[in-house]
């Protein structure tokens, strides 16, 4: 009885200890008491005692003396990495050591520091910030519609691209002593925003000058003189930038790009210059068509040694004016109908000099870096930003749609079946939104959040694919049939480029999350991994030793916590600050899923090692855990940062309980398919010792979030915040809302009519032929509402059916016809072809 007594108390105070992630002293000390008492109390036979305190002697020895434990222990695990390490190219290893680590480390430490996050700033516009979204931002969307520019003009009008140069939307981030706007991350991300809820076209053209390009390249490596010349001209838009990196061959690998660069003497200026002759062939080329400075990504060599010993000197970027002889540019793909510039260029034997290689001679072969780290930053600002903006335009007009389009006498939003739709669509925006603001938040603090923009750019605009495919299904043909009264369809037909494009979602969701993610979050992996790369023996042991126990001990306590929280459903852990009362046990749920993520992602490296890398779908099921942890704290975030606004409290209940049976479901599935079925029985049961704690969104929740989209509140206004509503009351976003003002003013009256059809005062049968009107001059001359009340009837039946009518046009599809005035432009529809070479 003591002995089984005495063994309980063992087990417990082992997983006590392993829960606080004791140090290996106290942990020793734990076993010589344990021991010290079985002796005492002789609670084990003599030579079982002998035996286990002759083995503690010599573990505690060994593991307790670091020159032994080095020697005897940490020497042969420290060869074993080696040898099954899988080998790290340059460029892969670049691209995982690019950029910070930030929230990510949190989620992936088993136990995140929810002050820190608390604590962060809410990201917020300056007043010069807050007055071009108001004013210039507003201004250019009046200026066009998505219609016009992409049936009748195919571009935007000239006058447009004068707007956005005059006014700097290409600089939104280039330093103001630049000549351009020094906006931060977040007010790009508002404007792009913005801009996206009324066209792509405009969002896109002006987004791509802002992100990943020449002038981010140049901020961060270029040199001065580079920076002198050529910042102020693209703030001003005297350039058009654009970045060439994907060729035919070179997609997703881009780091294969067979593109290249030879160093050689060649005429420059009409002087003898040392340069490089490329060769390239490009596609899909955002702006390439139009623009007047090519960023190009190359592959350098060396083959005379005129720079040194190397002959592939690695990824090159250079700036090359495309009026420069033998630059071929111009043409254009049609991605999807959308009309943003968009196209192939190439060039063989261009001679360039090597200053235009961006930041000189010295950055010859360090392009991969370059691009790696500016990626991380612009990937979680431009597309989330873009997506969010969507998601906005079809929440707001499919909401309203769902609340005038009836169908069987009742408003198609309250039926069940789209309630479903909706609350997702509801839903994801609140949490989308949320994952925006703090992911440009992050890069505002200065961070290059690498994983999180990558876990940013996959989740917002697959979920912005999710809530269009959502908002089609719920506006029926209407949607369907495109003209200028469609509000969906353009965003429908676009979704699937951003998806495609700063790295396509199934490779960010198979191998960057979770493959960048478990390297650079981890805290040890990555020490681990420099220990084995690593030329002096003693050094790469020491620093070994201290990552790899520091490493045990950490799975340790993340089995440990992963086992407790499970067993106690995660009703003790501490959240350590003040936060909404409702949605405490959200944190803890966290928590308790960020330590089963910890314990797993150690378990999947140390059974699979290498070949974890193609275990995709494991891969890919562990990313989701750590991204949908993280877009459930951002989620939060935003519930704090905003008051607790008690009236959206469904949507942020909504988004984290989906989130986080999402999460159960990845690590469910991760264990279910683990190769190893022994150990996915022991990590099985640590993670979910009285089985899976959660169940799909209650239909109730659903419900009350589907109803905030169909009726104007303060909810429904901060949900779609920042759009961009239309100038006019007669067309676009402005003529729904209206509708569906009017929609709600005759709901009481239609009620009262139906009433009095039900009691018999007025006869509800109408003669063939005979519409509503008919009905209503009788309910009006029998005194159950008065002409006011007729009027409103009326208005909202006529507003309803121009929302509700479908644009035809004639048997061309109306090319003969397409040539309107613009109201906002005044041009007459001639297509401009390509105007902006030659006006640049
Ligand atoms: C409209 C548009 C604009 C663009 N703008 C630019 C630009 O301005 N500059 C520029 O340089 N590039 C640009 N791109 C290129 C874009 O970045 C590439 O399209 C993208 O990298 C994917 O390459 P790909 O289209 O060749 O697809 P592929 O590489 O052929 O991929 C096809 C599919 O395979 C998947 N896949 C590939 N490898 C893996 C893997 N290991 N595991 C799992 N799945 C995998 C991908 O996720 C994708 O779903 C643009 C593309 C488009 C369509």
């Amino acid at each position: 009885m003591l002995t089984a007594l005495w063994l309980i108390a063992v087990v417990i105070g082992a997983v006590a200890l392993a829960y606080v992630n004791a140090a290996a002293l106290v942990w020793t000390a734990g076993i010589a008491v344990a021991l010290g008492i079985a002796w005492m109390a002789h609670l084990l036979p003599p030579w079982l005692a002998l035996i286990l305190t002759a083995t503690f002697v010599l573990l505690g020895l060994a593991l307790n003396v670091p020159a032994l434990r080095r020697k005897l222990v940490s020497e042969g695990i420290l060869a074993g990495y080696r040898k099954v390490l899988p080998p790290m190219s340059p460029t892969e290893r670049e691209a995982i050591e690019a950029g910070t680590v930030w929230w990510d480390g949190e989620l992936f430490s088993g136990k995140p520091d929810w002050r820190k996050l608390l604590a962060l700033p809410r990201p917020t516009l300056t007043a010069e910030e807050q007055g071009f979204v108001d004013n210039e931002v507003d201004a250019l969307c009046a200026m066009i519609t998505e219609w016009e520019t992409t049936n009748i003009y195919g571009d935007l009008p000239r006058e447009v691209w004068q707007f956005i140069k005059d006014n700097g939307f290409l600089g939104l981030c280039i330093p103001k002593e630049f000549g351009g706007k020094g906006f931060s991350a977040y007010a790009h991300s508002r404007i792009i925003t913005k801009l996206s809820t009324h066209s792509s076209v405009l969002s896109v053209s002006v987004m791509v000058p802002n992100s990943l390009g020449p002038a981010e390249l140049l901020m961060h490596y270029g040199t001065d003189e580079q920076k002198r010349y050529y910042l102020p001209r693209l703030a001003t838009g005297l350039e058009i930038p654009c970045f060439a990196l994907t060729g035919p061959t070179a997609g997703s690998d881009a780091a294969s790009i067979p593109d290249y660069g030879v160093v050689c003497w060649g005429e420059h200026g009409g002087k003898r210059t040392l340069g490089m002759k490329l060769t390239w062939d490009k596609r899909y080329i955002t702006l390439g068509p139009i623009a007047t400075l090519l960023g190009l990504a190359f592959r350098a060599y060396d083959p005379e040694h005129l720079l040194g010993d190397r002959e592939d000197l690695g990824i090159t970027c250079a700036l090359i004016p495309t009026s420069h002889p033998g630059v071929e540019i111009g043409r254009r793909h049609m991605p999807l109908s959308a009309v943003f510039q968009n196209g192939p260029n190439s060039g063989k034997d261009v001679f360039i000099p090597l200053d235009w290689v961006i930041g000189g001679t010295p950055m010859i072969g360090r392009g991969w870096r370059m691009l790696m780290e500016c990626l991380a930053a612009g990937r979680g600002i431009s597309l989330p930003s873009s997506s969010i903006g969507l998601t906005k335009l079809v929440a707001r007009t499919v909401g309203a749609y769902a609340r005038i389009r009836k169908q069987f006498k009742v408003p198609i939003g309250k039926f069940e079946g789209i309630e479903e739709p909706l609350t997702r669509i509801a839903g994801n925006l609140y949490l989308m939104d949320a994952t925006g603001m703090l992911t440009a938040a992050a890069v505002d603090l200065g961070e290059k959040p690498a994983v999180l923009s990558g876990i940013a750019k996959l989740h917002i605009t697959e979920r912005a694919r999710e809530v269009v495919n959502d908002g089609m299904d719920i506006t029926g043909g209407k949607g369907i049939c495109m003209g200028p009264s469609n509000f969906i369809g353009a965003a429908y037909m676009q979704m699937p480029v951003s998806i495609t494009v700063e790295g396509a979602n199934i490779l960010t969701r198979s191998l960057i999350v979770f493959g960048q993610g478990a390297i650079r979050c981890h805290p040890y992996v990555l020490k681990e991994i420099a220990a084995t790369q690593e030329a002096d023996h003693e050094t790469a042991i020491a620093a070994f030793d201290d990552a790899f126990f520091a490493h045990v001990r950490f799975t340790l306590s993340n089995a440990a916590r992963a086992l407790v929280m499970g067993l106690t459903g995660s009703h003790f852990v501490g959240v350590r600050v003040d936060v909404a009362p409702e949605t405490r046990r959200y944190y803890q749920q966290i928590t308790r899923f960020s330590a089963a993520l910890a314990l797993l992602a150690d378990v999947a490296m140390a059974t699979l090692g290498g070949t974890l890398k193609r275990r995709e779908k494991l891969s890919a099921r562990l990313g989701d855990v750590l991204s949908l942890l993280y877009l459930c704290s951002a989620t939060l975030k935003r519930f704090e940062a905003e008051g607790r606004q008690a009236a959206d409290a469904p949507l942020m209940h909504w988004a984290i309980w989906d989130a986080l049976f999402k999460a159960q479901n990845a690590l469910e599935g991760v264990i279910s398919n683990f190769p190893n079925r022994i150990v996915a029985s022991i990590v099985g049961w640590l993670i979910f010792p009285l089985g899976r704690p959660l169940v799909v969104p209650a239909d109730d929740l659903g419900h009350r979030v589907a109803r905030l989209l169909l009726a104007p509140s303060a909810t429904r206004d901060r949900l779609t915040a920042g759009m961009f509503l239309g100038r006019s009351a007669d067309s676009g976003v402005g003529l729904i809302e209206r509708a569906l003002e009017a929609t709600l003013a005759a709901e009481p009256i239609e009620a009262k009519i139906a009433a009095a059809v039900k009691d018999a005062r007025i006869d509800g049968k109408l003669p063939v032929g005979e519409g509503v009107d008919t009905l209503v001059e009788r309910a009006v001359a029998a005194g159950v509402i008065d002409a006011a009340e007729a009027a409103i009837l009326r208005e909202a039946r006529e507003l309803t059916e121009r929302v509700v009518r479908v644009d035809d046009f004639a048997q061309d599809l109306g090319r003969s016809e397409m040539r309107p005035v613009s109201a906002a432009t005044g041009t007459t529809g001639a297509p401009p072809t390509i105007i902006h070479r030659a006006a640049a």
